[in-house]
């Protein structure tokens, strides 16, 4: 346990006389109980800092982020202990089965483990492991190798990606894998090559590169910032760019040279697993032995493990504003299913290229009367439909408020259901002024509605349009009802 208490390479600015032979574990806890912070964790990201001359008289220690390191008695301690731990308790997860095994393979079995390890990657950005299973099968199974994914459309990726957010990064996945096959190039085998790949970050790069082709080169996520962190009780902001640089270049020492892919799994599952944000299992921890931020813990009753990394308030989010027009269009004598316009968002910004019902971006809060005249405008103009003139409104009803939350815009949506009749041949008239559209649109059933890969902002609103109609109210053209309000947290 002694390990534990090692100094840091700590500076220790004695500014106001006090004892040069306290030591830093000592003064970084006086430090700590007067300024309500986890002791020796007074990290500042900035190459030699002097920040906390001008904070306070009293002595204060000050350690460089920079100036942190692991020894070589921790290296080898804790890639010992973690890789053990893995062999014994790692997840038994599909993308694994594809990536683990002899690590002298042929082209293309290295491949194929670089492209499962790469869409696993990708998706575990989004969502949870659990979640991510489901998806990762499905998309195995429809684009098994590279290859054929560098066949698929942006609509059907998109649509197999439907649920898991930020449609960007399925964009790029695709980019991706055409500029790799078209290349005739072998899959890049480098964190260094990889990075040149659209969409391949220093984060995929590093894991691919580790996994598949057993570089010796580190991943940082958040499991991993989490874990080095408090293994060395480091409290700057993690966030701040210097402090990423540096749990990076830790990361870089612990990697273990012979397994750097399942050392790299190791951290993540631990930071997964008993690493948690909020309970870790610190008493089953294989890293216990050298974890500051628990030694510190049992050292003064003040300090938590979980005080590492430290919180950073989240920016809040943009509030905006929309009116969304569920528009059903009904033929006359027509044998067919009612259809509901959907539009393509523009191929740049938010949910680029995605399908959605027509709607309109408000100022603000708006009133039902303001927010029609905008939408009737808007229907007239883009798709022919003249609320007051050219076609029957069998119903227009006030549906209710979503609300969506993206991570950086908490989205207030107004929705409306518009029901059109139009006479016989309607349809295919308005049809024909998709050609005067500056914008993309198309007219589907509900079925096709259904199995489309809608975001899930958008299926939101069409399901609580579905349970709107199922209410059965909406027989009867009614100027407003009450609103329903649905929220996404
Ligand atoms: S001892 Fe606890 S806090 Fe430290 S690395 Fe292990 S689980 Fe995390």
């Amino acid at each position: 346990m002694s390990s534990c208490i090692t100094p840091f390479h700590f500076q220790i600015h004695h500014l106001a006389g006090k004892s040069k032979q306290q030591s830093p574990y000592v003064i970084s806890n006086i430090l700590a109980k007067r300024h309500h912070a986890p002791p020796t964790t007074a990290v500042f990201p900035m190459k030699r800092c002097r920040q906390a001359e001008t904070i306070s008289k009293a002595p204060v220690e000050v350690a460089d982020i920079e100036d942190i390191s692991f020894s070589g008695e921790e290296i080898t301690k804790i890639r010992a202990s973690l890789l053990d731990w893995y062999s014994q308790n790692r997840r038994d997860l599909p993308w694994r089965r594809i990536s683990s095994g002899e690590n002298d393979v042929g082209i293309e079995e290295g491949e194929r483990r670089a492209y499962a390890v790469w869409v696993s990657e990708v998706m575990l950005q989004q969502t949870r492991v659990q979640t991510v299973v489901d998806y990762f099968n499905r998309w195995m199974e429809k684009w098994p190798t590279i290859r054929h994914l560098a066949q698929a459309s942006i609509e059907e990726v998109n649509e197999m990606w439907a649920g898991l957010g930020y449609y960007r990064r399925a964009k790029f996945l695709l980019e991706g894998a055409k500029m790799i096959v078209e290349s005739g190039d072998e899959f890049p085998k480098t964190a260094s090559s990889l990075q040149k790949v659209r969409g391949i970050g220093n984060y995929t790069a590093g894991a691919i590169a580790s996994i598949a082709f057993q570089e010796a080169v580190p991943v940082v996520d958040g499991n991993v910032v989490r874990v080095i962190t408090r293994l060395k009780a480091i409290s700057a902001n993690p966030k701040n760019s210097t402090t990423v640089k540096n749990i990076w270049k830790l990361a870089t020492q612990l990697v273990d040279p012979s397994r750097p892919g399942d050392f790299n799994q190791s951290v993540m599952e631990l930071g997964a697993t008993l690493c948690s944000v909020v309970a870790p299992s610190c008493s089953t921890c294989p890293v216990s032995f050298q974890c500051r931020a628990l030694s510190l813990s049992k050292n003064d009753e003040s300090v938590q493990v979980t005080d590492y990394p430290i919180k950073v308030a989240k920016a809040k989010p943009r509030h905006d504003f929309s009116a969304v027009s569920v528009v059903e269009i009904v033929e006359e004598g027509s044998l067919s299913e009612s259809r509901y316009i959907l539009v393509k968002r523009p191929d740049e910004g938010l949910l680029a290229g995605l399908w959605e019902f027509p709607s309109v971006s408000l100022k603000g809060e708006a009133d039902l009367s303001s927010r029609r005249k905008t939408v009737d405008s808007f229907l007239k103009q883009s798709f022919g439909l003249d609320v007051k003139k050219s076609c029957k409104l069998a119903v227009r009803e006030e549906v209710g408020v979503c609300v969506h939350v993206f991570s950086h815009i908490r989205l207030k949506m107004y929705v409306e259901l518009l029901v059109f009749h139009l006479s016989e041949g309607g349809m295919d008239f308005l049809l024909k002024e998709q050609g005067n559209a500056t914008m993309k649109w198309k007219c589907v059933d509900g079925k096709a509605l259904s199995s489309l890969g809608l975001t899930s902002g958008v299926r939101k609103v069409y399901t609580m349009v579905e349970k709107f109609k199922q209410s059965g109210t909406n027989s009867v053209p009614v100027k407003t009802r009450k609103k329903r309000s649905v929220k996404n947290h």
